[in-house]
């Protein structure tokens, strides 16, 4: 079946109301399939062309200068444009320069958003997984993970716990275990929707899983769903091939939420803001950075596919969210791939350089650049300043982590109420055990520490629905 090939269906959510809308006018064709297996090759063409002319430190000066006095808000920058300030990233690390596309992102930054930022935290359903990801830790062949998976009495207390403290965004993330999302997601979405929107009316909920087709995203959209974000790892087809071998995430899914053995996840995964989008929702995309070798442009990936989405669908495009997706060690150390495999981009030193010119590369308020918890919070705060209006604070990435939060719950809640699958056999499952489960390793700090940090930089928390308006 073609994943467009269903008509779009709105029906107005069941808990709280969602941002979806009917957005797609006229109901135009999908992009061409051709489209997205060529955004790779040509961002890569037009990088390393402009890094084998190489450009003279005082040319390239005055390039980067002028490109960014003359930068227009409407279309934000050509691919060009784009590709030439990401040559600062490794190429041309000049300080002097990386600053002024950060001073200039941050002036664009106060424009489109003033001093407001929106903070979100991501809920893991499930850390059971069919894929084999080797960057994962939730890869279905590490088999020294903890698995676990929520129930709906779990989601529950933790959107009451969180919704208190006042996020107004929360993201349900987990891993390719098809029959639970068949059965339980919906369940699980409009209960999140309902009990936080109960606390803060304002309450938005996106999604991070297995890319889904139209109708699917349609119908999650009746439940309360308002966003889909996609991390497309690599837009580089053979390297996203070789790093996800197998499962759903390599072969895509069918509207049962069965595996399509011997399908194209890949493309499946690039379509799926397209999808969303089709159905309504705000999309958001991304590459992990450092991955491919030349990691820039996977960058430049992210920018032709936005900007496509942008100019095909128009207004129908809510604000894209971009991710920043990357490599952290994983929690089970004996079965890690990072260092194995050679990574070695360093993440932290480029952070905010790479979100400064994703900002500069979109028009004005179509995208929300995305500081994750993957950097240190000084770095990911520094990224917020000059940046980035959407941001995670209190990331725990483990099913049920945010109980923790409270521990009477955990005294008083069974394991049977809590989770409706797990690898422990014990009677009794302690918060140690949960958080041993984390997909990845990150830096930890609690949200009224960030708030803190935040305001002293002068900047204020809004809901991220405000900006929608
Ligand atoms: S990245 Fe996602 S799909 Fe891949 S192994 Fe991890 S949880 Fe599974």
């Amino acid at each position: 079946m073609d994943l467009a090939s269903t008509p779009i269906q709105f029906t107005p959510p069941l808990h709280g109301k969602s941002t979806a809308t009917p957005a797609v006018d006229n109901n135009p064709a999908p992009i061409d399939k051709d489209f997205y297996r060529s955004i790779y090759p040509r961002c890569e063409a037009i990088f390393l062309e402009q890094q084998a002319q190489g450009v003279a430190k005082n040319s390239l000066r005055d390039a980067v200068t002028t490109l960014l006095a003359q930068r227009n808000g409407q279309t934000g920058l050509s691919l060009e444009q784009a590709s030439l300030l990401l040559q600062l990233v490794r190429h041309a690390p000049d300080p002097a320069l990386r600053q002024q596309v950060i001073d200039a992102a941050r002036q664009v930054r106060q424009t489109c958003f003033n001093n407001s930022v929106a903070t979100m935290v991501p809920i893991e359903v499930t850390s059971y997984c069919a894929s084999t990801c080797k960057f994962c830790g939730w890869r279905a062949d590490n088999k020294d993970m903890v698995r676990l998976a929520i129930t709906e009495t779990a989601i529950r207390e933790q959107a009451k716990i969180l919704a208190s403290m006042g996020f107004s965004h929360f993201e349900i993330a987990g891993g390719d275990h098809l029959p639970f999302l068949r059965n339980d997601l919906h369940r699980l979405i409009g209960a999140l929707k309902q009990e936080t929107t109960a606390i803060n009316p304002d309450a938005r909920v996106s999604l991070c899983l297995v890319p889904m087709h139209q109708a699917q995203y349609a119908q999650l959209a009746t439940q309360g769903l308002d966003c889909v974000l996609t991390w497309q790892e690599t837009y580089r087809e053979d390297l996203f091939k070789f790093h996800i071998p197998s499962g759903p995430k390599a072969w895509g899914i069918d509207l049962n939420f069965n595996m399509t053995k011997g399908g194209d996840g890949f493309l499946q995964r690039l379509q799926s803001q397209e999808m969303a989008i089709r159905a309504g929702l705000q999309a958001g995309l991304g590459a992990m950075i450092g991955l491919a070798e030349h990691t820039e442009a996977d960058i430049l990936s992210v920018i032709l596919h936005g900007q496509r989405l942008i100019a095909h669908y128009g207004a129908a495009v809510q604000p894209l969210i971009i991710g920043m997706p990357a490599w952290n060690n994983i929690t089970t150390e004996g079965t890690d791939n990072r260092d194995a495999m050679g990574f070695n981009f360093d993440t932290e030193p480029n952070f905010e350089l790479i979100a400064s010119i994703y900002l500069l590369a979109f028009p004005n308020r179509r995208a929300w650049v995305f500081a994750n918890g993957r950097v240190a919070p000084t770095i990911q705060t520094n990224c917020v300043e000059s940046a980035a209006f959407f941001t995670s604070t209190l990331v725990q990435i483990s099913p049920g982590a945010y109980l923790g939060l409270k521990p009477e719950l955990t005294q008083t809640l069974d394991k049977q109420t809590i989770f409706a699958k797990t690898s422990l056999d014990d009677d009794t499952i302690t918060q140690e055990q949960i958080m041993s489960g984390e997909q990845f390793m990150h830096y930890l700090m609690p949200h009224d520490e960030f708030i803190a940090l935040f305001m002293q930089r002068g900047l204020q928390v809004v809901s991220d629905r405000s900006m929608l308006n």
